[in-house]
């Protein structure tokens, strides 16, 4: 029924794709097929990193992501949220989950206006009624990761980079949330500032997966229906 009234009110107010601008819905069936949803898992060098699916345009992911800050505006967010649970469901049984975003700097937010990473992870959060604690503070602005060449370099230029605000939640399995993994050196960084602190289980979840091939081992699922 619910469903049927969306319809109905989408077609007599069409809205433009945030990703092409043809009207109808917030993100067009054909912008969704591009965008591949694809709840998967890979290990990054022991971490699971959780992804919904696999992208490498950053700007329609902030305008994928934008919507989020305005809870009003949910019709993207509800194509959303079904892959990252599935992908998260594919990390962990969803219990005694503590969503921690991965931080910006706070130059680097106020310029914005908003961290994307918290965005996700609170809308995540209200999906499966589970807490948002911001754990970590980025202590220094780190060179754009794609610029920085080979592994080792980029470890070392995140090296120090986060610490741990407050004590580690005892019991909690910790859920890094990013918008985006391409190395996962952010990410591995991230986990390394919280296991110093006595974290013991930590995983990720990002929207996007930006590697460039395929990785093994990989899980692939089928499509994820379409959202109610
Ligand atoms: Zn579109």
């Amino acid at each position: 029924m619910l469903k049927l009234l969306h319809t109905v009110v989408r077609f007599m107010f069409p809205v433009p794709c945030v990703s092409c601008g043809y009207l109808g819905e917030a993100l067009c069936s054909r912008c969704r097929d591009r965008l591949g949803f694809y709840p998967h898992v890979r290990s990054l060098e022991g971490l699971k990193v959780g992804s919904a699916l696999y992208f490498e345009e950053g700007d329609l992911l902030e305008r994928l992501i934008y919507p989020l800050k305005y809870s009003h505006q949910a019709d993207v967010v509800r194509f959303l949220l079904p892959p990252l649970r599935e992908a998260l469901k594919l990390l962990l049984e969803p219990s005694q989950v503590i969503l921690v975003p991965v931080p910006l700097h706070k130059k680097r937010e106020l310029e914005r206006g908003y961290n994307q990473s918290e965005l996700l992870a609170e809308g995540v959060g209200r999906a499966i009624g589970a807490p948002v604690l911001s754990l970590l503070r980025r202590v220094r602005e780190t060179e754009s990761q794609v610029k920085v060449g080979g592994r080792v370099e980029r470890l070392g230029n995140l090296a120090g980079a986060f610490e741990v605000l407050g004590r580690i939640p005892a019991g909690g399995q910790i859920v890094l949330v990013d918008d985006i993994v391409t190395t996962g050196s952010t990410l591995l960084a991230c986990a390394e500032a919280l296991r110093a602190a006595g974290a013991e289980n930590i995983v990720a979840l990002t929207l996007a997966d930006r590697n460039e091939a395929p990785p093994t081992p990989w899980q692939r699922l089928p499509q994820t229906a379409a959202p109610a």
